[in-house]
Parts: C-alpha cells; sequence; structure tokens
C-alpha cells in the first residue's frame, strides 16, 4: 500500500475511534500528513504498525477530585493523566487546570509533547494532565485543598522513573508547591517527581524562563538564517502569563520591541513598548495580585486596551502567540502576513489553526511551530531532572547555556531534516520528522508493547 494511502487510512479510523475530540484530530492529521515521505523510506514502519500504535496513549486516567471552597460547599471537578508515550523515557509533561479541559484537549497537548521531548533529545517521554478546575478567582486555600485532592488520586499513577509532570496554564509556582507537598505528604518522600519547582526545593534555576527565553533562542537561529537578528524588531506578544512575560524579557535584551500583551478578555497595546519596567509592574500584576491585563492601561494611560481582540491587527515584524490552541485563525494570519509580519515563534501548543498554518507556510515566512520553538520549557525541565538525581543545583549560566544549547540544535535538526526531505524552510515538517523518527526507531527497537 502507498504511505500516503496508508496514512489516510489511518486518519480514518482515528477519526471514528475518538469522536468529539477536535483538537487531538487537529495535531494528529498535522503530524502524520507530513511524516508521509518518511514511510516511503521505511516501509518497517508501516508493517509495524507504527502509526496505529503512536496515536493509541498507553494510558489514561481519568478522575473524580472533590474538594471544600470557602463557604464550607462540596465542589467537584474532573483530574486526567495521559500517559502517552515511554518510547524514550518516562512520561514528561505539563498539568493544565482551565475550565475548557476536557479529554481531548488533553490528548493533543500528550500527544505533541511526545514529538516535542523527542525533538529536545533528552530522554523524556510524552504526557499531558490537568483539571477543569478554573484557578482564576479562587483564594490560595481553595487552591491549596484542590491541588491537594487532585494528588490524592495522582500519587498513584506517577513517580521520577515512571511519570514527572510539571505546570501548563494555571499551573504555576503556587500550584507546584501544593501538589509536591501533598505527594511528599503521602508516599514520605522527597524526590524529582514534579519539576518547575522552587528553588529552595529542588527546583531550577531558569525553569520559570526557559520556554519565553527558549521560543527567542530557536527564533533567533531561524532570524540567522537569513542573516538577520532582532535588534530593531517590532513584536505581538499574546497571553501575559509565563510564557508571554519571559518571552518579552529575552526580546527586550536582544533590542527587540514588544507592543502587545493580552489575555481571554483582551489585549493591551503599548506603541511604546513594554520595557522592564512596565514588565515588572506586570508580572507583579499577574504573578501577584493576579489581575487582569486591562489594568494595564490605569497604570499607563498612554496605552491602548482593545476589549474581546486579540493582538493580531496591530502591525508588527515578529509574533509570539504564547495564550492558548487555536488563538491565530486564518483570517488573523492573512492579516498578519498583510500587514508585513514575516517571522512566527509559537510560545503556546498549537495556537494556529490548520488555515492559519497554511497562510505562514505559502506566505513562506520564518513559521516556528510551538513543538519545536517552546520545546525550552520541557528541555530545562530535563535539566532540573537530572539536577534532581544528581542532587546538586547548576549555576544561572549553566543552566541557560545548555537551554541555549538545546535550542540550537532543537532548531539545526528541524532545519536539517526539512531539507533532507526536500521542504527547505519548512519547520513544520523538519520538526514532525525529527521528532517522529527517534521514537518510532525506539518502538521497533523495544518489540510490540
Ligand atoms: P499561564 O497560565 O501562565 O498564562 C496563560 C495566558 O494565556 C494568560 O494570559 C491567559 O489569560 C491566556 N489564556 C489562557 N486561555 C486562554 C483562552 N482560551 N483564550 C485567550 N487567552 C487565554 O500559562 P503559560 O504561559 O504557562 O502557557 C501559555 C501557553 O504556552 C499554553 O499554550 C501552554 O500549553 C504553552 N506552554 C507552556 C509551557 C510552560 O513551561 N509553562 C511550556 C510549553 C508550552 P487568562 O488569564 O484570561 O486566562
Amino acid at each position: 500500500m502507498s504511505p500516503t494511502l496508508h496514512v489516510e487510512q489511518v486518519l480514518e479510523t482515528i477519526k471514528k475511534r475518538n469522536p468529539g475530540e477536535p483538537e487531538f484530530l487537529q495535531a494528529v492529521v498535522e503530524v502524520l500528513r507530513s511524516i508521509t515521505p518518511v514511510l516511503e523510506r521505511r516501509p518497517e514502519y508501516i508493517e509495524a504498525r507504527i502509526l496505529e500504535r503512536m496515536v493509541e496513549p498507553e494510558r489514561v486516567v481519568m478522575f473524580r477530585v472533590p474538594w471544600q471552597d470557602d463557604q464550607g460547599r462540596c465542589q467537584v471537578n474532573r483530574g486526567f493523566r495521559i500517559q502517552f508515550s515511554s518510547a524514550i523515557g518516562p512520561y514528561k509533561g505539563g498539568l493544565r487546570f482551565h475550565p475548557t479541559v476536557y479529554l481531548g484537549i488533553l490528548k493533543f497537548l500528550a500527544f505533541e509533547q511526545v514529538f516535542k521531548n523527542s525533538l529536545t533529545t533528552l530522554p523524556m517521554g510524552g504526557g499531558k494532565g490537568g483539571s477543569d478546575f478554573d484557578p482564576k478567582g479562587k483564594s490560595d486555600g481553595e487552591v491549596m485543598r484542590f491541588c491537594q485532592s487532585f494528588m490524592t488520586e495522582l500519587f498513584k499513577h506517577i513517580d521520577p522513573d515512571t511519570d514527572v509532570p510539571a505546570g501548563d496554564i494555571g499551573v504555576g509556582g503556587r500550584e507546584i508547591g501544593y501538589l509536591f507537598g501533598q505527594y511528599k505528604r503521602i508516599c514520605n518522600e522527597f524526590t524529582g517527581v514534579l519539576t518547575g519547582k522552587g528553588l529552595s526545593w529542588g527546583g531550577s534555576l531558569i525553569r520559570p524562563e526557559a520556554t519565553g527565553y527558549g521560543c527567542v533562542y530557536f527564533c533567533e537561529q531561524m532570524l540567522k538564517t537569513r542573516g538577520e537578528d532582532f535588534r530593531g524588531k517590532t513584536c505581538l506578544v499574546s497571553g501575559s502569563g509565563n510564557v508571554a512575560q519571559y518571552t518579552i524579557e529575552k526580546l527586550n535584551e536582544l533590542g527587540a520591541k514588544c507592543i502587545t500583551l493580552s489575555d481571554s478578555e483582551g489585549t493591551v497595546y503599548d506603541k511604546d513598548g513594554f520595557g522592564q519596567e512596565k514588565l515588572n509592574w506586570v508580572m507583579d500584576l499577574k504573578n501577584i495580585h493576579r489581575g487582569r491585563i486591562r489594568e494595564y492601561v490605569t497604570r499607563y494611560p498612554q496605552a491602548e486596551y482593545f476589549p474581546g481582540k486579540r493582538p493580531w491587527h496591530i502591525p508588527a515584524q515578529c509574533a509570539f502567540p504564547s495564550a492558548t490552541q487555536n488563538e491565530i485563525s486564518g483570517e488573523d494570519a492573512a492579516e498578519l502576513v498583510r500587514n508585513g509580519c514575516y517571522l512566527v515563534g509559537e510560545g503556546a501548543n498549537m495556537p494556529t489553526t490548520p488555515e492559519g498554518v497554511e497562510h505562514f507556510r505559502a506566505a513562506k515566512i520564518l513559521y516556528g511551530p510551538g513543538k519545536a520553538a517552546n520545546a525550552g520549557g520541557v528541555a530545562t525541565s530535563g535539566l532540573e531532572m537530572a539536577q534532581n538525581s544528581m542532587r546538586i543545583s547548576w549555576s544561572r549560566e549553566e543552566v541557560d547555556s545548555r537551554l541555549k544549547q538545546i535550542m540550537i540544535s532543537t532548531h539545526d535538526a528541524a532545519c536539517e531534516t526539512a531539507k533532507e526531505y526536500g521542504s527547505p524552510g519548512d519547520y513544520v515538517t523538519g520538526a514532525n520528522i525529527a521528532g517522529f523518527v527517534r521514537v518510532a526507531d525506539a518502538m521497533l527497537a523495544q518489540g510490540l508493547v
């Protein structure tokens, strides 16, 4: 059977077997279609039914999370952990706490994570988890009780050699602290079972910065292929959480100007840019006071606020979607390109719809897909695991230089692979194929498991 036909048949089966999970299908379609050229060279993957095995999670755990709110009322949420692939290492991937979380979102994230982790070349399998719990508007006490209840089930399924969760949307240092505390209490073990920990209890320097910094390092390499750098470039950034904040910090350091930030309610546009002082104010607003981004214009009245809008209508040369999936539609992508944008670095996971991706690819702009561009977060989690195992802590410079090196080699692997398979400059194809081959070869070597 021809590889193209094989892929389409596998996709048909997946559509039937995973109804009501559009995000998962979107992620699978993109990966499977782009690895077709590999199947032509390596028919043994078809023989061993690697694709059919790869799209089926090794294990899915779903559980009830009961907790008590500040009024003494009982609340019930749903918890998940998707252990997608352990072919090249223990399951690794974040936890997301957001009301939109359901099985299909976490399966898409876990599936993407498998290839992303492979691309880093560190020994990490892929997983993802979370809950439909919304930390927004909850007191610290409520968040703590929720996290303790969540871990009271999750601890049965994780340990440092099996599955090592981290943060994602809605799960930052505070949540990781409560989750780690409960794991330690139940298991009576102080181990590196979670990453993103605080510095005084096993965390790594640069982990909070890693996804944003890493994305900028990746994009710096893309620019280099055209003999350019970030000096004087104007950038749009969406989101205002962890990834957005550190993307701006690194872009500022490299001489770029970032003019937007957003959250789920709207976009702030500051034409003078978010310099370090303004960024510090935003970090305080979001990380300490847990406020909304619209409050920025009260403090800095020269800035504009666009309620209900995303940043993509504002002209700029570079765009860093750093909020959530499918936040750049086909129309947004067309408008970005029309307005002169020629670099997109995805800090978020799958932030561009398939129509948007087509626009970027057709316009031949520098487009760094999340799977490659935001791999710095999990790579530094891998470095945190290594430090925990050795019971040592590396300096800020040491971790940062390892992160940078990993992003350079991730870029080069995607870039070289794209060339090798006849699609120079296509980082989507390059990243998917490079990530896929390592996992597929490990699966072949390990037999039918
Ligand atoms: P945070 O929770 O710190 O911030 C998320 C930001 O995105 C907030 O500004 C939030 O606004 C906004 N956002 C969330 N959901 C939506 C939505 N449905 N529509 C519009 N805006 C939304 O998360 P992170 O910064 O950690 O994560 C951002 C993205 O980066 C995610 O896609 C995540 O998967 C990805 N990522 C994160 C990594 C990490 O290390 N943290 C690693 C790799 C990828 P609001 O407050 O209104 O919800």
